[in-house]
């Protein structure tokens, strides 16, 4: 019986009629019983009826999908999203390889503070995650600071945020920066799915001329995508360029916790700790389908949800689905006794090198909540990383702005080999379903990670699947 109730396959939209028109016997038997005396006007026997018909859909899902035993992959941003979407009527398990939660969005503890492995900002279109603030009870920790941005170039910081320094920077001529301005205003009013088919170089040398390309647009996507920049879509450019221009006349709007967003996570973690069972170190080795449902390392469920990329899924027995473009993100963090990029908070760097931007956490958020500069060299990469990669970055880091080693308190090194999509030509062909081939799939391969993933992004995905699993069962 479960089975059929919880297989659509065998839950007709006829079986309600059935209860309902059962139910509807039952009435009139019970109203013919009162009505020896008096008959019963026909007013009344067609406003039961209508009731039944409008109150039972309601009790639908209830009924049609029963407490399931979900097995959720990850216990990332999407694992978590979903898990506390599916806690109040189904039984979960979440699987997590690592030691802690959260995936790319992890913090390290350093003495007395959080501080993410990946520098982290939201944006205040993030709906979703802003409700999810709300619900958690932390919208008092956020707050909305100022992001500004510079260009190293020619052994110079070049500050980009008032239009005085716009009008200043010297690699791009007026003609150039009217071009590149307009292109920003239009990149708010275009689809960017439109322009999945055509790539980044293409578009921008369409738009805004080779020049600019070359001097501006060229060093920018080398350092965030290497080799695969030439196969980059316009649609993950223009996303960029829309999501990054919530800009007032002195720099960006940017959303950030207090205490990070270590916060967030501790906040999440909680809430869905609470009903579901966190297995960390427990990273899934095996699954497989049978008539009963999956079996994931030896434990039975009735539905699966896979955050992990679609490739790493295969290769632990799940489905073969079109592998998604991967890049890893390596990340040195500095704990520094001085600020060195003139209060900027992220410098992308010209030139190629070792990393590609630097970003000054604590020239967005007040250096006295730490008591010291905290930096990020980031970097990215397809395929290995080069060996002795951290160690490369900060000497680089120390020669490029004449840094001297006992200006550096500590760093941390954090490599992800699959930190994000590479949003190529045609990548939309390549997003897996919320529900395909048996099981749920939600993360940063997920339609609302399209065209750039964030945490906005995986906490939706994580929702879309959750109802996909109460809707559509095993
Ligand atoms: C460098 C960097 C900077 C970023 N900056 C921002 C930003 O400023 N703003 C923003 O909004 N977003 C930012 N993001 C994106 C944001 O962090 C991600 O979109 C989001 O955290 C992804 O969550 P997820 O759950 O989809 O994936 P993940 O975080 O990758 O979670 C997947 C989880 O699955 C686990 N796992 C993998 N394999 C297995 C297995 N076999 N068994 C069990 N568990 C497994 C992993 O350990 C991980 O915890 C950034 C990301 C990076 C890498």
């Amino acid at each position: 019986m479960k089975n059929i109730l919880m297989d659509p396959k065998h839950q007709p939209a006829d079986s309600f009629g059935i209860i309902r028109n059962v139910l509807f016997i039952k009435l009139l038997s019970e109203v013919q019983k009162l009505s020896y005396t008096k008959p019963p006007p026909t007013a009344f026997i067609c406003g039961v009826y209508v009731c039944g018909a409008f109150f039972i859909p309601l009790f639908k899902p209830i009924l049609q999908n029963p407490t399931m035993k979900v097995c959720i992959i990850g216990g990332g941003l999407a694992g978590l999203a979903a898990a506390l979407r599916l806690k109040e009527r189904h039984e979960v398990d979440i699987f997590e390889k690592k030691g802690h939660l959260g995936g790319c969005l992890a913090s390290h503890h350093v003495d007395t503070y959080w501080i993410e492995q990946f520098y982290h900002h939201c944006f205040s279109g993030d709906r979703h995650l802003l409700d999810l603030f709300s619900q958690l009870h932390i919208s008092d920790r956020l707050e909305w600071r100022k992001g500004t941005t510079g260009y190293y170039a020619n052994n110079t910081i070049y500050p980009l945020n008032t239009p005085l320094e716009i009008l200043r920077y010297p690699l791009l001529s007026p003609i150039d920066k009217l071009r590149l301005a307009l292109l920003t205003m239009r990149s708010k009013r275009t689809d960017p799915a439109s322009l999945d088919d055509i790539t980044a170089p293409e578009y921008i040398i369409s738009e805004v001329g080779k020049r600019t390309y070359e001097s501006f647009f060229q060093p920018l996507l080398t350092s965030k995508f290497g080799p695969m920049s030439e196969k980059v879509s316009a649609a993950w450019l223009i996303g960029r360029i829309a999501i990054r221009s919530d800009r007032g006349l002195s720099g960006e709007r940017l959303g950030y916790l207090k205490g990070g967003f270590q916060v967030f996570l501790d906040a999440l973690a909680a809430e869905v700790g609470h009903d579901c069972t966190i297995r960390l170190h427990d990273p899934v080795i095996h699954m497989a389908k049978n008539t009963e449902g999956w079996r994931v390392n030896g434990q039975r469920y009735d539905a699966v949800l896979s955050t992990v990329p679609p490739q790493v899924l295969t290769s632990i027995g799940g489905p073969v689905l079109p592998p998604v473009p991967y890049q890893g993100a390596a990340c040195l963090t500095l704990g520094m006794e001085e600020e060195y990029t003139k209060g900027i908070y992220w410098l992308n760097m010209k030139d190629p090198g070792s990393f590609g931007a630097v970003i000054s956490h604590t020239n967005f958020i007040p250096v006295e909540r730490y008591g010291e500069h905290i930096v990020y060299l980031a970097s990215y990469f397809t395929g290995t990383l080069p060996a002795q990669a951290g160690h490369l970055m900060r000497e680089e880091f120390c020669t490029t702005f004449s840094i001297p080693a006992s200006q550096v308190h500590w760093e941390r090194f954090t490599v992800e080999p699959l930190a994000g999509p590479i949003f190529t030509t045609g990548y939309r062909n390549l997003i897996p379903h919320y529900r395909e081939k048996g099981l749920y799939f939600a993360g940063m391969f997920s339609a609302s990670n399209y065209p750039e993933r964030s945490m906005e992004g995986s906490v939706v995905a994580g929702y879309r699947a959750a109802e996909a699993i109460s809707e559509g069962g095993t």
